[in-house]
């Protein structure tokens, strides 16, 4: 079976595709010649998988999974969310995005934050959705370089290590993408 997963973004690919067996052949957007930047224009992250997987299928026909993915954090209110992607600003850098988290929460005692992932698959027009959440805290300084965006500083619940120290197996024994995607998985090998 091929399924288009609408990313472009490579650390993504490759930890999924480092899941998904070998009967599932995963192309990514640049093998379907999609350079198109599909507008995240929903305001939950549900709406924006919803989007993107609807889109590939709608405009180049391929069935599709997409992923969009948000760090909600308690003192926040949940933001930033949808948003953790442009949190510092439209052309933001993971680095200032961790920057501007870190300072906005000087003053909370509360750091409980969660990685919340859903998948959104288009399989002949049939839209299922997939969820997985990554449960920990906000710490007040980066430990490690692995991974991408708020890993360094994202600590998760009953670990010691970071994100960010962690290395791609270990984060994908517990990480929100890894849960969402085995749900994927599960439901794939039930319809094939
Ligand atoms: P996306 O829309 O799924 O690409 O995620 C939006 C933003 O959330 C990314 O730009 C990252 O800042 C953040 N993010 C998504 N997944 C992760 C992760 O696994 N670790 C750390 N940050 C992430």
């Amino acid at each position: 079976m091929k399924l288009v997963f609408a990313t472009n973004n490579l650390n993504k690919l490759q930890e999924v595709s480092s899941m998904i067996s070998n009967q599932i052949k995963i192309i990514s957007l640049k093998d379907i010649s999609c350079n198109e930047d599909i507008i995240e224009s929903e305001n939950t992250i549900k709406g924006n998988a919803i989007l993107k997987a609807n889109f590939i299928k709608n405009n180049y026909g391929y069935d599709c999974f997409a992923d969009d993915t948000g760090l909600e954090v308690d003192f926040l209110d949940g933001k930033p969310g949808v948003y953790s992607k442009r949190f510092a600003g439209k052309n933001s850098t993971d680095e200032l995005n961790m920057q501007k988290l870190i300072m906005c929460m000087e003053e909370s005692n509360n750091r409980s934050a969660r990685f919340k992932t859903v998948i959104a698959l288009n399989i002949n027009n049939e839209l299922t959705t997939f969820t997985g959440i990554c449960e920990g805290e906000i710490l007040t300084k980066k430990r490690g370089s692995n991974g991408f965006g708020y890993d360094p500083i994202f600590l998760p619940k009953g670990y010691t290590k970071t994100f960010g120290e962690m290395d791609m197996t270990d984060k994908n024994k517990i990480g929100h993408r890894s849960k969402a995607v085995k749900k994927l998985i599960d439901y794939l090998n039930n319809y094939c």
